[in-house]
């Protein structure tokens, strides 16, 4: 079989190059190569001798999935789709801003996680993505976006925030972000790269003792009993746990703060005792809120929350000394906000077969 060699960070490559009875610098090289100057043909990576890259081109390839559809909104953000194979698609966005620029990584086809309020969630599952198609998201990105490795970064940072549960595929997703901060590879700083979970808390202690990345953690409500139903994993790790394992994980965090993010919904989780409610659940742990206007896509359940409702919420966070983003609504006329991508998934789970089935029983009745 043909290795593809976007699925090894620099400790896999040079086991690849030592198990070839090459030495182990050639890792090093290969690695500058393929990830800081976007090459996959071997015949141009000059500085290797001529017998090498002979030998690497019958033994491997350097194989990103491809790009299927690359939109554009009007606000400058850009939607990528990418084919996995076997029918399933996923979604890539990239945020410019003044300062920064901003890629939304998927690490899964779907998310078996089944959130009330997110799209992906509702296509249902169909795989883990390896790490050439984690990685090479940001690979293709970075050529699509005309980056000079010679010149200021296009993508100054990484969110894992696209389609999937980041730490349900974990070995996946380390190595990935360990290609993230290579300085061989895109030398991005651990602040600079978000892990964004639904609270998978052994595989949060995991990942702060393995690559203590950024930490952002979707929280949605302020209690048990409600973030039960729009967060389910919260039957398995409840509040008590996250909050606990969001402390343990500020002693190794590039930063010195957990973000919780909070999607706004409408009569949902919005009012003001709700807001004070998370005062009291997050004392102790020292954390920014992020609030994300709930962003619709065809048949979700939930409306938005009014401008003035999210603007009362952030003022009680605020009030009380927690530092509070409403996040802006980017790319939405390219269904490419938060919590709508859906590229396209073959569901395993046949959740989608029951959704459609309770569909039309609705429109029966
Ligand atoms: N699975 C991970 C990361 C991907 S989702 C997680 O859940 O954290 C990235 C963020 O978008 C999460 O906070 C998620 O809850 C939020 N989100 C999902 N659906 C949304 C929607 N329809 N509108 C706004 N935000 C949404
Ligand atoms: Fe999965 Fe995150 Fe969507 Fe929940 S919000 S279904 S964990 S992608």
């Amino acid at each position: 079989m043909t290795i593809n060699l976007l699925d090894f960070d620099a400790a896999g490559l040079t086991a690849f190059f030592a198990s070839q009875g090459e030495k182990p610098f050639r890792a090093k090289q290969v690695l500058r190569w393929i990830h800081r100057f976007g090459q996959s043909d071997f015949e141009a990576m000059t500085d290797i001798a001529k017998s090498l890259r002979e030998k690497l081109k019958t033994l491997a390839v350097v194989a990103p999935p491809a790009i299927v559809s690359d939109k554009l909104s009007d606000d400058g953000t850009r939607k990528f789709l990418f084919d996995v194979g076997a029918g399933n698609a996923i979604e890539t966005v990239f945020i410019p801003e003044d300062d920064r620029g901003t890629l939304c990584v998927s690490t899964q086809a779907g998310c078996a996680l089944d959130c009330a309020f997110c799209s992906t969630g509702k296509q249902g599952f169909n795989r883990n993505l390896a790490v050439s198609e984690i990685i090479g998201q940001l690979w293709q990105a970075n050529r699509a976006l005309g980056a000079d490795p010679a010149g200021d970064r296009i993508i100054s940072n990484v969110v894992l925030m696209g389609m999937g549960e980041p730490l349900a595929n974990f070995e996946n997703t380390v190595t990935a972000l360990r290609l993230m901060l290579d300085d061989n590879a895109y030398g991005l700083s651990r602040r600079r790269v978000t892990v964004s979970t639904s609270g998978l808390v052994p595989a949060m202690d995991r990942l702060r003792d393995e690559c203590p990345v950024a930490l952002a953690v979707s929280l949605h409500a302020p209690n048990d009993a409600l973030r039960d139903k729009l967060v389910p994993i919260n039957q398995k790790y409840p509040l008590r746990e996250l909050m606990a394992a969001c402390v343990r994980y500020l002693e190794k965090a590039p930063r010195d703060f957990v973000t919780f993010e909070y999607v706004m919904l409408a009569g949902v989780n919005d009012s003001e005792a709700h807001a004070r409610e998370l005062l009291a659940l997050t004392r102790g742990v020292s954390c920014k809120f992020n609030l994300i206007p709930f962003n619709p896509y065809p048949g979700s359940p939930f409306e938005r929350s009014s401008a003035p409702a999210i603007r009362r919420f952030a003022e009680i966070l605020m009030n009380a000394g927690i530092v509070t983003t409403t996040r802006k609504t980017r790319g939405d006329d390219i269904d490419a906000a938060c919590g709508q991508l859906a590229g396209q998934v073959k569901d395993k789970t046949r959740r989608t077969e029951g959704r459609v089935i309770s569909i039309h029983r609705e429109k029966m009745s």
